[in-house]
């Protein structure tokens, strides 16, 4: 049984549900954060953010600041552009214009390679806008939160190092760490980015980094000072290095209990195969997916290789707004999320599938989501199309 109390069981793109363990790290007492003991669990959590990342180059940095992951987007734009850079960002929905307007908030030059609303800019696009232009930096949105759309980072990698090979490529991995195959070396990235709440599970509150050694480099020979006091490397660089090392060093104070939550988090991830962990997630996932089609409706991802494993954003019914739906799911103690994208947020809604909700089989959490969608949109109004029942009765009966 849960130690939590009852509660509706949250079903969005994070934060997402917390396993016990997890959200009672954090009930500990006050301690000092240069004192050993935090020093310590501080020093293993950043040894295992390597094994979650997939990185064994000594060279890499893991990095945790207090912080949302949005401040991942500050620390690299800080950090790893100069004011005139050009930076190429791959957009598949809403959070390619922030991080977009985050690098032209420290005075680089983004160029966006928009692709329509579902899908993600082509091998081809990519390619030959790499050709044209000399890039300092290439960024890429693993999982679009707003739209559910699925990047290749690999694939990415692959093209950078074929037509522009000075070129950083860094992923926004917010959605995706911890759900999503990311293998830091083997791919050739140099900047993965996210957050703790996400498929993590842990709190909200931490911006969690791992950074190539050619990325600490191109840091270390800036020419004009980091932009920002809080999100500069000049002052982590040393504090992560230091608590690695287990040695005390202070320059602000980091969060001794969501670094105790994510500890925990990081143990419970790590004691299985991560690979293990990735097929979880597509299982769970394609299960919401394929009811997303016996009720005849489509994924704003149209492409099932651009889907994602961690979340489903779902085309309501014509006329439908998720105003019409969401309360109706929330009668059945489950929290979907409404649209994101700007354009069409009105028009669709997203569910999570992430962390203990899919790996812990017998919280029945995912069969609970697809209840709620389908009953959400009935008292909604909607009907099943019957063409679309009796084929799926006939391949699940056999018919
Ligand atoms: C959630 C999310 C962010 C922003 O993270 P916050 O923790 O909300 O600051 C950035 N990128 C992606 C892909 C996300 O899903």
């Amino acid at each position: 049984m849960s130690s939590q109390p009852p509660h509706p069981t949250v079903l969005i793109p994070g934060p997402i549900e917390f396993d016990d363990e997890v959200l009672q790290a954090m009930s500990t007492p006050s301690e000092s954060h240069v004192g050993m003991p935090f020093v310590n669990i501080f020093g293993d959590t950043l040894t295992m953010l390597r094994r979650l990342f997939m990185t064994e180059n000594p060279g890499s940095q893991p990095i945790v600041l207090s912080g949302s992951g949005t401040l991942g987007w500050d620390v690299v734009s800080a950090n790893l552009v100069e004011p005139g850079d050009d930076v190429l960002v791959l957009h598949s929905g809403y959070f390619g214009d922030s991080f977009a307007d985050c690098l032209a908030t420290y005075g680089a030059n983004p160029t966006q390679l928009k692709a329509p609303i579902g899908s993600r800019p082509s091998p081809e696009e990519i390619e030959k806008a790499l050709s044209a232009k000399r890039y300092k930096m290439i960024t890429v949105t693993h999982t679009d939160t707003s739209t559910g759309v699925l990047s290749d980072p690999r694939e990415v990698a692959e093209i950078v190092r074929k037509v522009s090979p000075g070129t950083l490529v860094v992923v926004d991995g917010v959605c995706s760490v911890g759900c999503e195959e990311i293998r830091f070396d083997d791919w050739g990235l140099d900047v993965v980015l996210t957050a703790s709440q996400k498929a993590i599970g842990a709190p909200a509150g931490l911006s969690i980094m791992m950074l190539s050694q050619r990325a600490v480099d191109t840091f270390k020979s800036r020419k004009v000072p980091p932009g920002s006091y809080f999100a500069s490397l000049k002052n982590w660089l040393p504090i992560m290095q230091n608590y690695e090392a287990k040695k005390p060093s202070y320059f602000a104070t980091p969060s001794p209990q969501l670094v105790r939550a994510l500890n925990v988090s990081l143990k419970q991830i790590l004691s299985r195969p991560l690979e293990e962990r990735f097929e979880q997630h597509r299982v769970a996932s394609r299960k919401v997916k394929d009811a997303v089609a016996r009720l005849g409706l489509q994924q704003l991802a149209a492409n099932p290789a651009h889907q994602a494993n961690g979340m489903t954003a779902i085309w309501l019914p014509e006329g439908m707004t998720p105003a019409d739906v969401l309360p109706h799911a929330a009668k059945l103690d489950v929290v979907f999320a409404g649209g994101l994208h700007r354009e069409i947020a009105t028009r669709y809604i997203r569910i999570g599938s992430m962390g203990v909700s899919v790996t812990n089989p017998k919280l029945g959490h995912i069969d609970k989501a697809i209840k709620a969608l389908e009953s959400g949109l009935m008292a909604a109004g909607y009907q099943i199309p019957w063409d679309i029942d009796v084929y799926n009765y006939m391949k699940v009966y056999g018919a």
